[in-house]
């Protein structure tokens, strides 16, 4: 070996150690540094979110260590025949050699030059503040409009934004909270769980069953998007639904799982088409990258084009659901609006209790007519004790948040992979959600204006027989 190329190896070798060691030295991870003998987690061929490609796999069992000990998910016992993955992807923020998101991006890339396919696509609020990391940009820095530009230029037809069904998520769950504080039951039990993190919905299948009359039964956003695209923005569009293709752009690997379940056809059944499914694709915001890259898209050179007019707008509350906590601060200032009829006071804005990254957070809220009990948890490794000790009654709450990725979905298992540690990335795309809830001119779901238009022409109010048929799944 000549002098030159034993530099350049080690240069690369350096290169490679650093990039390695990154998620062991974070704080997150960094908890992590077992291996396990045994090899590679065992991914089975039918995962409909993640992959593992044996042929980069080194079998050093890392990963299998990372989703036992960071996770709590790997080695649990599970109901026969199930498979152990809640489909969280964050093996692919840890492995980024071998374990991949089951890729989506060639096949969207297809429908966008089909003829007669009209493809629809919605942003999740996660990736605006991450997106920007595959070009170098510095994490939090937002990019929505860039976004939108990108996709309109390589012939998406309309661009939507997963706020606006953050609105109606918050609409429907916190009119949900309110009747089950009226008539808590046996079939609607309290604490009522958050339900739009679809790893958190299967943890609770696969780990803790008595819990699922717990879940709020409203769908997620990007769900309820979907369903809605093909049902009242084709209706408001005069587009025939089944041209649709409906594209979800998400930090989330879960997601892709989540649309093949029963019950995500809701749009197709009101049509007659149960074939026809409420979202179409998922692509991470990685794969994102990877179809404006296939495009020659330069990104950074992209002018910034305005969402859709028709659900493409959200309020500030819709905007902070990327965060944890921030689903149980939307609705908590929707709740209050609903059950005082007044905005709720400034501390409703920035409830500092259930901000941050501590695993768990508590509060009791004072909602005017009465006091909530709350909590938010994030990270399925720290979730055991917290529900065992509800489970045991030891804990007492109304209402709990719960997402599967440390972080929220700014953390999810679909966001670009980066050099910085996990806390500062988290802190810098939390920031500028919260920043992005500031500027919002509008900061309660209630006063979006596209969100009273569509109860007006379509839904009709909260927990009608026709929100309850759309936004809603019964377990
Ligand atoms: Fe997906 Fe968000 Fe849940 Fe992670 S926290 S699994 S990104 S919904």
């Amino acid at each position: 070996m000549t002098r030159r190329e034993f530099i350049k190896k080690m240069i690369i070798g350096a290169g490679l150690l650093f990039c390695g060691c990154e998620h062991l030295l974070g704080d997150d991870h960094g908890r992590e540094r077992g291996r396990e003998r045994g090899g590679a987690l065992p991914i089975r061929s039918d995962n409909p979110s993640i992959r593992l490609h044996h042929n980069r796999c080194r079998n050093c069992g890392r990963c299998r260590g990372f989703c036992r000990n960071t996770m709590g998910v790997f080695g649990q016992a599970v109901p026969a025949g199930e498979d152990t993955c809640t489909y969280c992807g964050q093996c692919t923020l840890f492995c980024t050699r071998a374990i991949t998101e089951r890729y989506h991006y060639r096949e969207v890339n297809q429908a966008i030059s089909a003829a007669g396919k009209i493809v629809i696509a919605t942003t999740a609020p996660a990736i605006r503040v991450a997106l920007g990391e595959m070009y170098r940009l510095s994490p939090g820095t937002n990019v929505e409009g860039k976004i939108v530009g990108a996709l309109k230029h390589i012939g998406v037809d309309h661009v939507l934004d997963a706020t606006f069904a953050a609105d109606l998520t918050v609409m429907e769950e916190a009119s949900e909270l309110l009747e089950r504080l009226e008539n808590n039951s046996a079939k609607n039990p309290l604490p009522m769980f958050t339900s739009c993190c679809p790893a958190w919905i299967r943890f609770v299948k696969l780990f803790y069953p008595s819990f699922l009359p717990n879940l709020s039964t409203v769908k997620s956003p990007l769900l309820m998007q979907g369903t809605l695209v093909k049902t009242y923005f084709a209706q408001k569009t005069g587009i025939d639904p089944a041209k649709i293709v409906c594209v979800a752009l998400t930090p989330c690997t879960a997601k892709k799982a989540e649309i093949l379940l029963p019950g995500k056809n809701a749009a197709g059944v009101m049509h007659g088409k149960a074939e026809m499914r409420d979202v179409d694709f998922v692509l991470t915001c990685r794969e994102l990258a990877y179809l404006l890259n296939l495009n020659n898209v330069n990104f950074l050179q992209m002018q910034d084009a305005p969402y859709s007019s028709l659900m493409g707008t959200g309020s500030g509350a819709g905007m902070i659901f990327g965060n944890t906590g921030g689903v149980m601060e939307a609705s908590l200032r929707t709740a209050y609006r609903l059950l005082n009829n007044k905005n709720p006071p400034a501390k409703f804005f920035n409830l500092t209790p259930i901000r941050g990254l501590n695993s768990v957070r508590s509060a009791s809220v004072d909602l005017g007519v009465r006091t909530l009990n709350v909590a938010v948890a994030h990270g399925t490794g720290g979730l055991r004790p917290f529900l065992e000790s509800i489970q045991s009654g030891v804990l007492k709450y109304d209402f709990i948040e719960v997402m599967a990725c440390s972080g929220g979905c700014i953390g999810g298992g679909g966001q670009p992979v980066t050099l910085m540690g996990p806390t500062r990335l988290k802190q810098l795309r939390k920031n500028a959600l919260y920043q992005r809830d500031i500027g919002s001119e509008i900061r309660l779901s209630y006063d979006n204006p596209q969100i009273k238009a569509i109860y007006n022409d379509f839904l009709s109010e909260p927990l009608s027989n026709k929100a309850k048929e759309l936004l809603h799944i019964y377990r």
